[in-house]
């Protein structure tokens, strides 16, 4: 691309992102309108940095003043990039496509810059661990509970939900295995009438767990769960 009109085509594209986050001034913003009026192409590229604008201009001035600015010389070092990359290029009818979308690169980090956003990644949110909901016996009167399983690959954790627990007594839970080990899964201390939700731990995995057993202090059953 050269010529006066290309020279200015580029210039004027390097300042899509600030135009679109209104931090341009008045003369500014009258040449990037100008532009915008006679080349579709500016105005494609403005109508894909606009909604990422919009989105920046929500973003908490006082947080922003804490960012770090980028350097001054990053849109050039970005053009600099692009002009090596399309040397580098050995399919011409390509390059269109390449060029096109890098610059599109560059516009979103200017804007970048130009808003202070310095993380871009959106961190996947992982998945709620499955829940397996297992029937429950209250033995003792007063006891009401339900539970789900979670399988780890450490081994199974018990999700109990209760109320009725003697408060201040200590509960213990262990998890059969399908040989009719009981193996520990934890304790916890009664809270009464208030409810009382509990996960608790064993290294029997799922596969291999065939029940689970609350008993109190003096070892009497309070609540069992065959699954
Ligand atoms: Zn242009």
């Amino acid at each position: 691309m050269s010529g006066p009109h290309g020279d200015e085509h580029r210039e004027l594209r390097e300042m899509l992102g600030s135009y679109a986050l209104g931090h341009l001034s008045p003369a500014e913003r009258d040449r990037v309108r100008a532009h915008l009026d006679g080349d579709p192409e500016c105005r494609a590229e403005l109508a894909e940095i606009a909604p990422l604008a919009a989105r920046l201009a929500g973003v908490d001035a006082d947080a922003l003043d804490a960012t770090p600015t980028p350097p001054p010389d990053l849109g050039a070092r970005i053009m600099a990039r692009i002009a090596e990359e399309e040397q580098r290029r050995v399919v011409p009818l390509r390059r269109a496509g390449v060029r096109r979308r890098a610059l599109a690169a560059a516009a979103v980090a200017g804007v970048a810059a130009a808003g202070g956003v310095v993380g871009w990644a959106v961190r996947p949110v992982p998945d709620p661990p499955p829940l397996e909901p297992v029937a429950v016996e209250a033995v003792a009167p007063g006891v009401e509970a339900r539970a789900d399983l979670v399988p780890h690959t450490w081994g199974v954790e018990v999700k109990l939900t209760g109320t009725g627990f003697e408060r201040g007594e200590v509960y213990r839970v262990a998890v059969t295995d399908d040989s009719g080990n009981e193996v520990p899964a934890g304790e916890f201390l009664g809270v009464g009438a208030t409810e009382l939700r509990c996960n608790l731990n064993s290294s029997v995995l799922r596969d291999d767990a065939v029940a689970f057993e609350v008993v109190d202090a003096d070892g009497d059953v309070v609540v069992r769960s065959d699954f």
